[in-house]
């Protein structure tokens, strides 16, 4: 039975005031979880330590938005999966689809990612999906196989138990035009038969997540897919009672 899992990409918003103003919101009502619902937040890396202080002994977990695929040394302006650890992150996102396109990061640097996460005790949440002119030409399938497909090649399928795939159409991020439930289920299904080609027992574990555009009117439709077990929520992530609605859409 997998558990369902929300997680919240703050991305580049907030400040000190706004970030502590969000988590006033998320505690009282997350502090003994909801239903079931594993909860994570990744905040940008300069506060990381202000939520890691503010959700302490509540059932909000903590996550980074990317690490670096180095373990130490002379790279200026990269933050290790080490580092993350001792920021006391458990979850990292990696390959979203924003740094893949404006910071060209690579399925192979990826997967490079997420190997180094996992040796530092991180859960990364890989993140997948076509652009628009993939899905038009027939070839998002594919674009998505590839992109889980170079995890496996480098760190085997067995590092998928200790991981989360999010299925994230780019045409839908941030663009208030989610993927249908019929469109991210089909998705979802073809990435854990994917997975399966390879362990039958991982795919049937792994938890998959869909984001792009989640809102409090769409959660409850995606998430009682039988292969969607969670969500990837931006920018619904940023207003405490819509990310708490999500949240109560799973159970
Ligand atoms: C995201 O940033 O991963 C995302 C899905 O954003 P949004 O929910 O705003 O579309």
């Amino acid at each position: 039975m997998r558990r369902a899992l929300v997680v919240g990409n703050w991305k580049m918003n907030g400040t000190r005031d706004s970030i502590q103003a969000l988590l006033r919101g998320l505690v009282p009502a997350v502090s003994h979880g909801i239903n079931g619902v594993d909860i994570v937040v990744c905040p940008p890396f300069p506060y990381l330590a202000l939520v890691a202080e503010t959700i302490k002994g509540c059932e909000i977990v903590l996550g980074a938005q990317n690490v670096s695929c180095e373990e130490k040394g002379a790279f200026t302006g990269e933050i290790s999966p080490g580092m993350l650890v001792d920021c006391r992150a458990r979850y990292v996102i990696l390959g979203h689809s924003e740094r893949r396109q404006q910071m060209a990061e690579t399925d192979e640097l990826i997967a490079r990612k997420f190997v180094a996460a996992q040796q530092a005790g991180l859960i990364p949440i890989l993140c997948v999906g076509e652009t628009l002119a993939q899905r038009d030409n027939g070839s998002a399938q594919a674009t998505v196989a590839a992109q889980v497909s170079a995890v496996l090649t480098l760190a085997g399928v067995t590092a998928l138990e200790r991981a989360v795939i999010a299925y994230e159409p780019v045409w839908a991020i941030g663009t208030g035009k989610s993927a249908t439930a019929q469109q991210a289920q089909q998705m979802h299904a073809g990435i854990r038969e994917l997975i399966a080609g390879h362990d039958a027992e991982v795919a049937g574990a792994i938890q998959l997540l869909y984001g792009g555009s989640v809102s409090s009117a769409n959660a409850a439709e995606l998430f009682e897919q039988a292969d969607i077990d969670g969500g990837l929520v931006g920018g619904a992530s940023l207003d405490a009672s819509a990310f708490i609605e999500i949240c109560n859409s799973v159970s």
